[in-house]
């Protein structure tokens, strides 16, 4: 808000609007920023009068009606870039509780019990990590990976990566082969109807028997059956998952019976680093918007 202000811009702060007062409110302003909420739905969009961006301090866009806002030529901007170190930090941490069997070890401690025997794990250094989407998120995780634990990084993608080829040797392989290869699996692709359950029964079989999968992306792009069935029936050894096919998940899900998944509420985002950077990255974004529209 500072930022904004010193750039001349008015703002009206609200904490959690209704539906019914968003559609008061958006009157007479010429941009709307929002967060994971609230909702901008259509009938909020067709009362503003003078609206020209929507912005979102952050990535989804789930919260908005992104149809509803090209149809009155109103721009939708993001800020992905504020979070992508926070979710690839985030995956390794799952990486590691897995591989080391961190959250199974804490659940035993409290319950009075030394599990030593049962929790010899695998390292990371050395492995072969299999990347699904080299974009910003899965870029970061390799990185870390490669400096962090000298992992081989594989990816696919729908397309190449040279940058990440040529900085970390990273090699492009189809995902049938990146899946029979690799040793920790992580997810970094969008939700899309392309990318919807590509990771399915079939794909889970493929897997090393010894392998993780790590999901930080969106929970439909893994089949959650099929996947359970994996734990349960031991086609892989673990999964480390931030996001679920039906959030929150729950409770008594299958998934929480399970001792070989660490599971977290979907705070890939949630550091102080990532909420900071997305509030003053969406300020930014919208000033050089205004001023491209020849407004400041
Ligand atoms: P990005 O756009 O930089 O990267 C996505 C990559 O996936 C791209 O390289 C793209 O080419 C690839 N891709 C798209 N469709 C594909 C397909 N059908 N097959 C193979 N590859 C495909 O996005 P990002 O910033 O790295 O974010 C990745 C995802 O992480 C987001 O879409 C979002 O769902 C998720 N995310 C989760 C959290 C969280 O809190 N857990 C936070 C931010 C983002």
């Amino acid at each position: 808000m500072k930022l904004l202000r010193e750039n001349k811009i008015e703002v009206t702060y609200v904490e959690e609007p209704s539906e019914e007062e968003l559609v008061k409110l958006v009157k007479g302003h010429h941009g709307l920023i929002v967060r994971s909420k609230p909702l901008v739905t259509k009938r909020v969009i067709d009362s503003a009068d003078q609206l020209l961006v929507i912005a979102r301090a952050g990535v989804g866009v789930d919260n908005i009606d992104v149809e509803a806002a090209k149809a009155r030529g109103i721009e939708v901007i993001t800020t992905p870039e504020a979070t992508t170190q926070s979710v690839a930090e985030l995956a390794v941490g799952l990486m590691l509780a897995v591989a080391r069997k961190i959250a199974f070890s804490d659940r035993r401690m409290r319950a009075g019990e030394w599990v030593k025997k049962y929790a010899e794990g695998f390292e990371l250094y050395g492995k072969v990590l299999g990347i699904i989407g080299a974009g910003r998120i899965g870029s970061a995780v390799a990185r870390i990976c490669k400096y962090g634990f000298n992992m081989q990084v594989v990816y696919y993608d729908v397309a190449r990566n040279p940058k990440l080829e040529e900085e970390l040797g990273a090699k492009f392989m189809p995902l049938e082969e990146l899946l029979k290869v690799a040793d920790v699996v992580s997810i970094h692709v969008p939700l899309t109807k392309d990318t919807y359950h590509l990771i399915n029964e079939e794909r889970l079989k493929r897997m090393k028997r010894a392998a993780i999968l790590i999901n930080t992306a969106r929970g439909g792009v893994v089949d959650t059956n099929a996947l359970i069935k994996a734990l349960k029936e031991g086609w892989i050894a673990g999964a480390g998952l931030d996001v679920y096919e039906e959030e929150p998940l729950p409770p008594g899900h299958p998934l929480t019976t399970l001792d070989n998944v660490v599971l977290t509420p979907h705070i890939g985002a949630s550091t102080h680093e990532a909420q900071a950077r997305a509030g003053v990255q969406v300020a930014e974004k919208l000033i050089e918007f205004f001023k491209s529209k020849g407004l400041l």
